[in-house]
């Protein structure tokens, strides 16, 4: 069962004073953000992959400090809809700097895109591509394919995105027909992938089309975009990012050679999650019977209010708080009238016997994927806001 953790240990002592004052002087539930951690993992991003461009998942957290910020290191950014399109370029993000990563999308967004001047766009279908021929014409595309690896991500993103390679082969000789500049080709190994082999596999099949191209046909592939699937550290345990850059840059160099071709890389989780932790409150504890064994322990914030990936329970947040002493496992739970908002059932963390009502619960690690997943007015909860520091 997982346990109360500690204080974070990417937390210097001043930081995590900054932390404190803001997390105890305003009302629950919200997410305190320091943007100077963002800017750390940045780095250590072009450490680990100095060969690779960053295009930030503008999905895992779509705040305008966080684009500011990665904008003014010098980071690209993959947008899901014209919406984030807006988002980037109201805040000076040059379009070229900018890829149209979805691969459904409607025909007037990608013109819009086009009009606003984004000139590379993923595409997994015959339908796509000829949408983006008419809507924006000569732009780069690459081609998403499928890969494996479903089970041993915790977040998979197989399945709906991504065309087989034989496919794959087809639509770089149609866009070239249409006009368009076969570029590259994309995966994404699902998110938070545990499995680092999940890259070794999914490099062999772009190797493969790579090769296959350059030998039946006269178009030149130029760039491997290996999504994102880093992994941030929740309670379920993966190696350091420094491990998964030198395995994947093994696996490049041992199908590209020395003279790799452009590497793109698309990190939203390992990013920008331990930017972030989820301050709520405890509203409830309760047994279900006279004689239940089991607390529940209801919280102010839950799965329609930032923590969807709890969702089959997928992604395991570290829990921080300030009680210790001795704990049971319990069920925690979100407070709308929903049952599906339930966090964790199965895997009930051991929480101290002290724990009372009003107590604060700390949720680590919870930068990415929970102020954008957040519902607008479930049972009239506003959406989760943030603070940034
Ligand atoms: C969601 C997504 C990402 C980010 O994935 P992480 O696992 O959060 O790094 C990158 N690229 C595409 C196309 C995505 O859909």
């Amino acid at each position: 069962m997982p346990s109360i953790c500690d204080r974070p240990a990417y937390y210097t002592d001043e930081q995590w004073e900054k932390f404190r004052f803001v997390a105890e002087t305003k009302e629950t539930p919200f997410l305190v953000v320091d943007t100077t951690i963002i800017r750390r993992n940045y780095m250590e991003l072009m450490k680990n992959f100095p060969f690779a461009n960053i295009y930030y998942a503008v999905k895992a957290n779509p705040d305008a400090h966080i684009i500011s910020l990665l904008n003014e290191l010098g980071s690209c950014f993959d947008i899901a809809s014209i919406y984030e399109l807006d988002k980037v370029l109201s805040l000076g993000v040059s379009p070229d700097r900018v890829s149209y990563g979805n691969t459904i999308k409607k025909a007037a967004h990608i013109r819009e895109a086009y009009n606003r001047g984004v000139r590379l766009f993923a595409t997994d279908s015959e339908a796509d591509l000829r949408n983006i021929a008419k809507a924006a014409p000569e732009s780069k595309v690459f081609f998403r394919i499928l890969t494996e690896g479903a089970e041993t991500a915790d977040w998979p993103l197989s399945r709906k995105f991504g065309c087989q390679p034989d496919m794959a082969t087809d639509l770089i000789q149609l866009a070239q027909k249409l006009g368009l500049v076969p570029y590259g080709i994309s995966f994404h190994v699902g998110s938070q992938q545990r499995d680092i082999s999940a890259w070794d596999a999914a490099i062999s099949k772009v190797k493969y089309i790579f090769d296959w191209i350059h030998n039946e046909t006269d178009i030149k592939l130029n760039m491997v975009n290996m999504g994102g699937g880093l992994p941030a550290h929740y309670i379920t345990k993966t190696n350091e990012q420094e491990i998964y850059a030198e395995e994947i840059t093994r696996y490049l160099k041992e199908d590209f050679g020395e003279h790799l071709p452009e590497i793109f890389i698309e990190p939203g989780r390992s990013l920008v999650a331990n930017s972030g932790v989820l301050v709520s409150e405890v509203v409830l504890i309760s047994r279900k019977s006279r004689t239940s064994l089991t607390r529940w322990v209801y919280v102010d914030v839950g799965k329609f209010s930032g923590l969807i990936e709890t969702l089959d329970e997928s992604i395991k947040y570290p829990i921080y708080c300030d009680k210790r002493g001795e704990v049971e496992g319990v069920i925690i739970a979100g407070p709308t009238c929903d049952s599906q908002d339930i966090m964790y059932e199965n895997h009930q963390y051991d929480l101290p016997l002290s724990l009372s009502i009003g107590d604060r619960i700390y949720w680590l690690t919870t930068g990415a994927y929970t102020c954008s997943y957040s519902a607008v007015e479930f049972n009239g909860f506003p959406p989760l806001k943030s603070y940034y520091i």
